[in-house]
């Protein structure tokens, strides 16, 4: 049994002080004055001053293991995770050896259900030959979407073959697009508009982490058209452009005008952006500052801080900001839930208030460093709770059962 006591809650715009009790792995009761007597093992939390919101999911993580090892491995990855406030992350499939076929999916499944400390779900890559691999059922129950590379990435998984783009939506999980571009985001679109020619039910469409103004642009013009199309942010994109940012700033897609992250909040605000995905792509420091730096940078530590923060500057409305961290992709995925009520699953996040820098408390991820080092923030997350149990709490980490996410998989 937890007890928070005097914390903030979104409600529906606002900010709603109440008492919250966890029990049995739910919210239990949501009042103005529940009495601390009634805790009689377990804990009481004084919240005064502090925010709980739904714990975050993120669909774009890079775990890096199996094969990066040394930038990252599921024990650090998740742990970060759980520090940044996220009950659930899904992973990649760009390892070394990248994630094509059911065998080196169950491998990399294996390896995650031993050391993760979050839930998680994976992805794997389309490639030119794949297709019939992909809709195999005992592939098909093993993933949570499947993801497409138009462009350069790490590991190097491009698709060219017209057949594989377009018979990717005859499958029925996500379709996950790294487009590398307008152009890329153009070439799926054509492909997906003739796929609903031919299929009478087509699969959500997920645009990743969407940088200019030219392509919310065209996405707010497919959306009208196709409501299945969903398209997310990265906080690098948004926080970060190529006047502010120049130092390991090596990321794909590259940062962008200041115009660009403008638009990119436009696109939250009306709806055309959807999600947040961290796209945290840890590589270390020394690569980073190697010549030919890999492209991509950590981000799971340090997104709620940074958001919270535009929320309550007024950037985005609370309501947008749970819809972009966990309402939506819960549903895009069908893991169910998410929201700070009676009776729902208690997995939720607190903020603390306080005067912190970005990094002054260290970093859990591997690769030890962030493009948002040194930022000042007014709040950060001190304890992460999944399924009513403590997961996170001021830097020391509770290992639970942790669950393996198909789509539609499991009901919470
Ligand atoms: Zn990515």
């Amino acid at each position: 049994m937890i007890l928070f006591k005097n914390v903030q809650i979104p409600q529906a715009e606002k900010w709603l002080k109440s008492d919250i009790l966890i029990e049995h792995g739910r919210f239990e009761e949501l009042s103005p004055n529940i009495d601390r007597s009634i805790v009689k093992k377990g804990e009481v939390v004084d919240a005064e001053g502090g925010f709980l919101l739904p714990a975050l999911i993120d669909p774009h993580v890079h775990v890096r293991e199996p094969g990066f090892d040394h930038k990252e491995n599921w024990e650090t990855c998740s742990k970060a995770a759980l520090k940044g406030g996220f009950c659930t992350i899904f992973d990649m499939p760009n390892n070394k050896v990248p994630v094509v076929d059911s065998i080196t999916l169950l491998e990399k499944k294996k390896i995650a259900l031993k050391k993760s400390y979050v839930d998680f779900g994976l992805y794997i890559a389309l490639t030119d030959e794949n297709i019939e691999e992909i809709m195999k059922e005992e592939v098909q129950c093993e993933i949570c979407g499947v993801k497409v590379y138009l462009a350069h990435t790490t590991g190097g998984l491009i698709v060219k073959s017209e057949n594989a783009l377009l018979n990717v939506f005859r499958q029925p999980k996500p379709v996950l697009i790294h487009t590398g571009g307008v152009q890329g985001l153009e070439r799926i679109l054509y492909f997906y508009e003739k796929a609903s020619i031919q299929v009478p039910s087509l699969p959500i469409l997920y645009i990743c982490h969407v940088s200019t103004d030219e392509e919310v642009k065209l996405i707010k013009k497919y959306k009208k058209k196709f409501p299945n199309i969903f398209a997310e942010a990265t906080p690098h994109h948004l926080f970060l452009n190529k006047s502010n940012y120049t130092h390991y700033n090596s990321v794909l897609p590259h940062l962008a005008q200041i115009e660009d992250s403008e638009s990119l909040w436009n696109g939250i605000a009306e709806g055309v952006l959807n999600v947040i995905g961290t796209d945290h792509a840890p590589h270390t420091l020394d690569e980073k500052k190697g010549k030919n730096p890999p492209s991509g940078f950590p981000g799971l530590e340090t997104a709620l801080p940074l958001l919270f923060e535009a929320c309550l500057d007024g950037r985005i409305k609370p309501t947008d900001l749970l819809h972009l961290t966990s309402i939506t992709a819960r549903s895009l995925f069908g893991i169910g839930e998410g929201e700070i009520l009676k009776g729902r699953r208690a997995d939720c996040v607190l903020l603390k208030e306080g005067n912190f820098l970005i990094g002054e408390d260290g970093y859990v991820t591997k690769c030890g460093w962030s493009p948002f080092n040194g930022r000042k923030i007014k709040y950060r997350p001190v304890m992460t709770i999944t399924g009513g149990t403590t997961a996170y709490r001021s830097g020391k980490f509770y290992k639970r059962d942790i669950s393996f996410l198909t789509m539609h998989s499991i009901k919470r």
